[in-house]
């Protein structure tokens, strides 16, 4: 399939295959998990490749690309792992939001030092009482004189904790009619004196890592407002559909590798004098599991063409990353049972793959909140 891609995006495919298997190869990938450490060579590496600049102008030092390059990277990054994709996607798209939403000296900031990988963002909605139900958050800014001062409580903040990091922050600064007003987003650097940091100990994602943040007094400048006052609901959406086109590519290209891996383990293990793909019942599961990667790689690279065409899309970007997500999920438990007691083992790079490919449907949105939009966009209410 190569989706009518110019020469250059189909360079850029090739070129991003080759990334993964000289710098990130899986094994790679699942030793960087278990040790909970980016390594220098990843960020640089996508420095280097100039690929963290891809979707800004050209004149403000980016490369003047878009969304289907981003899903392109995005795909090929996953057939390391998830979390190496997200590592990749995460700071893109709060990248891009501090671009749009942010000042000229935010702008500035970018093209010196977060296309090059000096610095990263991450993004911070989640807390203790608001995962799906984003808008019910309750950390607040005050204004005192030059300053906001927050106060409160985050969680499962991707990333927050490593190097030259900066989170985009949604928080609470006003009261409105309903709870979706009220909320800006605030660029907060975690080392600011009151900013307490602790990682969350979890399944996988522990290259980027996941944090809980208590906010006591910590004072940051209003020139640190991303977007409006009171309009962070606003900001938050602008780039969910490439987000979400994003993350679906990353769930297709993990879930290929995935594919791929259990057919080569089962075209080598033979048992009763067979290989062992060749046994209908698990030839058929993995025939049916490459018609439903295709079916999500196809929904993936459609949402992709929307975004990039200007096409609004929620209810398809909804659908790509429900269908990656769960088909992420599939792949990695029907890996898990063709490899059987070598999958069970934890030196095997399918255990590492069953194990982070739980958070795909629920991280950026459980699978339930976009079903939830579908059935919305089909006119059922669905609460
Ligand atoms: C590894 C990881 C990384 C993350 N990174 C970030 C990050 O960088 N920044 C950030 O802000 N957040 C992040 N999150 C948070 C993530 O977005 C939330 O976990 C997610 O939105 C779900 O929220 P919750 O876990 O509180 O589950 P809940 O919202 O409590 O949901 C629990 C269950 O109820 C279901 N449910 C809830 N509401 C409805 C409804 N209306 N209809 C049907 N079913 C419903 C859910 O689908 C789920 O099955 C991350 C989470 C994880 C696990």
């Amino acid at each position: 399939m190569d989706f009518g891609y110019t020469p250059e995006q189909k360079a850029l495919e090739q070129v991003a295959r080759e990334f993964v298997s000289s710098v990130c190869p899986p094994e790679r990938a699942k030793e960087w998990d278990e040790q909970g450490t980016l390594p220098p060579e990843l960020f640089k590496g996508f420095a280097d490749m100039e690929w963290l600049g891809i979707p800004f102008p050209v004149e403000a030092g980016g490369g003047g690309g878009g969304a289907i390059e981003l899903a392109i990277l995005a795909e090929e990054l996953g057939r390391a792992s998830l979390d190496v994709s997200m590592c990749f996607t995460g700071t893109i798209i709060n990248s891009l939001c501090v671009f749009e939403h942010g000042t000229d000296a935010h702008r500035e900031l970018l093209a010196q030092e977060a296309f090059d990988g000096k610095i990263r963002f991450a993004v911070s909605m989640s807390e203790p009482d608001s995962g799906s139900d984003v808008a019910a958050l309750r950390t607040r800014a005050e204004r005192d004189g030059g300053d906001f001062v927050l106060n409160g409580q985050k969680m499962w903040c991707t990333g927050a904790g490593l190097p030259g990091t900066q989170i985009v922050m949604y928080v609470r600064t006003g009261e409105g009619d309903k709870k979706h007003d009220g909320i800006s987003a605030i660029l907060v650097d975690p080392s600011s004196p009151g900013v307490e940091m602790h990682q969350t100990p979890t399944l996988a994602r522990h290259i980027l890592g996941t944090y809980e943040l208590y906010l006591s007094d910590v004072r940051v400048p209003v020139d640190n407002l991303i977007g409006p006052l009171d309009g962070g609901w606003k900001v938050m959406l602008t780039n969910l559909e490439l987000e979400r086109a994003m993350m679906s590519g990353a769930y297709v290209g993990v879930a290929q590798a995935t594919l791929d891996e259990m057919l080569a383990y089962s075209k080598q293990r033979t048992q009763f004098g067979r290989q062992i793909g060749n046994f209908q019942a698990l030839a058929h599961r993995m025939a049916a599991l490459q018609v439903d990667i295709d079916a999500a790689r196809l929904l993936a690279r459609r949402a992709a063409w929307m975004v990039s065409a200007g096409i609004p899309c929620s209810r398809e970007a909804a659908m790509a990353k429900y269908k990656g997500s769960e088909t992420y999920v599939a792949a990695a438990r029907l890996g898990m049972q063709v490899l059987a007691g070598h999958g069970f083992s934890t030196e095997s790079v399918m255990s590492f793959r069953w194990r982070e490919s739980i958070v795909a449907t629920i991280s950026g949105g459980t699978s339930e909140i976009q079903l939830n939009g579908i059935a919305r966009s089909m006119g059922l209410r669905s609460y």
